[in-house]
């Protein structure tokens, strides 16, 4: 392992904002609007988990997207997808759907069950202005496609980018995107590898704490790490009770973002032509 010599600190502690979307699926807002130039190129993090159907039943009808790419990675439960390109697949615990909706698509996420635990993330990955009108692309990953890493009290679940040498399930060119899900033992310590220059968070989703620096990051929280020149990546120490987080950093687009609902262009003139689009019919 190579060892981290100049480590991130945290610069900024978030707790999400409870909320709810699609036909009345409650959730937790972690990555809100107002931290998207921050965090470019992540747009939006969406924290779900409950055991109450009726806090998800609802699911997430059809619906459009232009413009970015969505990441969705289930921790228990399964949700069915279904898309106007005619893909359809059902997500199950540990597995990823990465969907790059570029110029348009229109899609259903609900849930394949009626009732049980449903927990996991949607990320929201940006696309650079050259490739936002690109035809659609998507991917299942099952659990077991998703490589593990596993030394020193972690396990380390590499769904894209690089961590230990090894590869994970998506590459990106362009924002170069990281996504780990790191289990810790109880003290146990891990070190990731993060070029200074690419914005890069954490969010705690089991356990009681993980230690970055001298900063408790606790259960729920999300960190944004310090991009402090010349460092040259981050050290994660679990607490007494292990923890279990991911990890997500990228490569900053620096383009202008606009935004309206489910479309994120660079202007708002595209804003208006994806509306339009969609209103018309040209989406499906
Ligand atoms: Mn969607």
């Amino acid at each position: 392992m190579n060892a981290i010599q100049q480590a991130r600190n945290v610069e900024r502690l978030v707790q999400g904002q409870a909320t709810s979307d699609g036909a009345g699926v409650k959730l937790t807002r972690v990555l809100t609007q107002d931290l998207q130039q921050r965090l470019d190129p992540f747009l939006m993090l969406d924290a779900f988990g409950t055991d109450n159907p009726g806090d998800y039943i609802g699911g997430f009808p059809d619906h459009p997207h232009r413009g970015f790419e969505t990441v969705t990675y289930m921790l228990q439960g399964r949700l069915r997808h279904k898309d106007s390109a005619g893909n359809e697949g059902v997500l199950a615990p540990g597995g990823v759907q990465w969907m790059t909706a570029g110029r348009g698509v229109i899609h259903s996420e609900m849930p394949e069950q009626q009732d049980g635990a449903m927990e996991g993330f949607q990320l929201w990955l940006n696309l650079p202005a050259r490739d936002k009108m690109h035809a659609p692309w998507y991917r299942d990953i099952t659990s077991p496609e998703v490589p593990e890493w596993q030394g020193n009290g972690a396990l380390v679940r590499v769904i894209a980018g690089h961590a230990q040498g090894m590869a994970g399930a998506v590459q990106r060119d362009g924002t170069e995107p990281l996504f780990l899900d790191i289990h810790l033992q109880p003290d146990a310590r891990f070190e990731q590898a993060l070029p200074d220059s690419h914005n890069a968070f954490l969010y705690v989703y089991r356990g009681d704490m993980v230690l970055v620096g001298a900063t408790a990051v606790r259960r729920q929280r999300m960190a944004i790490l310090a991009n402090t020149p010349g460092s040259d990546g981050v050290v994660l120490t679990a607490g007494p009770a292990g923890a279990r987080l991911i990890l997500v950093a990228g490569r900053p687009l620096r383009e202008p973002i606009a935004q309206y609902g489910p479309f994120v262009m660079n202007t708002r003139e595209e804003l208006v032509q994806a509306v339009e689009d969609f209103n018309a019919g040209r989406l499906a």
